[in-house]
């Protein structure tokens, strides 16, 4: 399959993981626009928020559970974050394998661009 993040996941594009298990998998975005911007993303490949299933609801739940530990993790918990999921064109998503963007270590703005 032609997709970004599942050629991550089966490494062979390099990227620099900061969380890996068998369902989920954090990595940092490789164009960071804060401090922190994490990507995660599960491993199975599911193209955009508008194509989840209603079986993919635990999966996508232990997705965000893992974001918010990873958030946790790299010292975001006490001053916030951000989550984001860019979804379709109007969203401007441009990877389409489903990413939760963890943004941290900077104050952010509303309503976003
Ligand atoms: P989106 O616009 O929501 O689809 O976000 C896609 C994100 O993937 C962007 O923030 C990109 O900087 C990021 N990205 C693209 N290629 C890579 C890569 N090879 N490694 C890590 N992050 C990437
Ligand atoms: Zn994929």
């Amino acid at each position: 399959m032609d997709c970004l993040f599942c050629k991550i996941i089966e490494g062979a594009i390099p990227a620099q993981k900061v969380y890996d298990d068998d369902d989920v998998l954090a990595f940092l975005d490789i164009n960071p626009v804060a401090p922190e911007h994490i990507l995660v993303i599960p491993k199975k490949h599911i193209a955009k928020m508008s194509e989840l299933q209603e079986e993919d609801a635990p999966l996508m739940g232990k997705v965000m559970h893992v974001a918010a530990k990873v958030a946790e993790e790299r010292g975001m918990a006490e001053s916030g974050y951000r989550m984001v999921i860019n979804n379709g064109r109007d969203g401007l998503q441009t990877v389409f394998h489903i990413h939760v963007h963890v943004l941290g270590k900077r104050k952010m703005s509303w309503p976003p661009g």
